[in-house]
């Protein structure tokens, strides 16, 4: 990134506004495009239900540029605020002013939201099948089952471009090798023969074209499981014929589409 996409004034980000209720209290940038970012609000946090977003936005001029994100942190856990998994979409209307922000700066916070949560004592095999950062949700959805000391099974399946995009893999392999957190992560390279991936010896292809495949061999009994799925919604049409093709009834098919089906990216700012 050049200097000038780090500088939020040369978006015309305002500094401050009255609106601002939160601030970006870290951010780690595993990739260039790819970051983790805590927001903060500066009251105390709204609860929320592990799998719900909430809308991060900052005023430029006039305008607000806010966009939804699903939170990855522990819903028992408030107090380092609300992490989010972005990615940066180069053409984007308002993540190339998200990635410019350094820590410190304010911003607002819309309180979480959304239907995507998980079924109250729910002990089938959850499959949570997401590509790129739609993994956040999953991500929350466990880490707060493990803070209540109920963790449900689960698999996760995840598609990526490239090796360097696999998301909370640490956290995921982590759980799976010392038995913390009943997981098994399965993620999957896109693009195998593209030389940033060399070396790679685990699944290819897309998500959706894992599906079947990396159930039958775990044995997922298709009657016993519930399938959560996020991120691009190409891939989750995709991804609930596979479940189908499977077994699994459509009562068990739960889906977080990441933006409408056919969308580009604007690149333009908005109210
Ligand atoms: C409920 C909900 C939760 C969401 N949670 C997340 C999240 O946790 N992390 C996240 O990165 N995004 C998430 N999104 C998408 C996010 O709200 C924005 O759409 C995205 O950050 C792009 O914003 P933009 O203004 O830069 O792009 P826009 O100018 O609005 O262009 C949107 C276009 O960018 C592309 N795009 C959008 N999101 C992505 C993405 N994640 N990866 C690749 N391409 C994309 C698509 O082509 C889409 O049509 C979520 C969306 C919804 C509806």
């Amino acid at each position: 990134m050049s200097g000038s996409e780090r500088d939020p004034a040369a978006f015309g980000i305002l500094a401050s506004d009255p609106a601002y209720n939160a601030v970006l209290a870290a951010r780690i940038d595993d990739t260039e495009t790819l970051a983790r970012v805590w927001i903060k609000p500066t009251s105390v946090p709204a609860p929320f239900e592990p799998g719900q977003y909430v809308t991060i936005g900052v005023k430029v001029g006039e305008k607000w540029l806010q966009r939804p994100y699903s939170i990855a942190s522990s819903a028992r856990d408030l107090a380092g605020g609300y992490e989010l998994y972005l990615r940066l979409v180069r053409g984007g209307a308002f993540t190339p002013l998200a990635f410019s922000l350094p820590v410190g700066h304010a911003l607002r916070v819309l309180p979480p939201k959304g239907r995507f949560t998980l079924q109250p004592d729910d002990e089938r095999v959850h499959l949570f099948i997401s590509s790129g950062t739609g993994i956040a949700p999953f991500v929350s959805m466990a880490r707060t089952l493990l803070a209540d000391g109920r963790p449900r099974r689960a698999i996760y399946l995840n598609g990526v471009s490239y090796v360097s995009d696999i998301g909370y893999a640490e956290l995921l392999h982590g759980w799976s090798a010392s038995g913390e957190y009943p997981a098994t992560y399965v993620p999957t390279i896109s693009r195998p023969n593209d030389p940033a991936n060399a070396g790679w010896t685990g699944r290819t292809g897309r998500v959706e074209s894992i599906i079947r495949a990396a159930l039958g061999d775990l044995s997922v009994d298709p009657n016993g499981a519930v399938a959560y799925l996020c991120g691009n919604p190409d891939m989750i049409v995709a991804a609930e014929q596979e479940l189908r093709a499977y077994g699994l009834p459509d009562e068990a098919i739960h889906k977080e589409l990441y933006w409408p089906a056919g969308k580009q990216p604007t690149g333009a700012i908005e109210s």
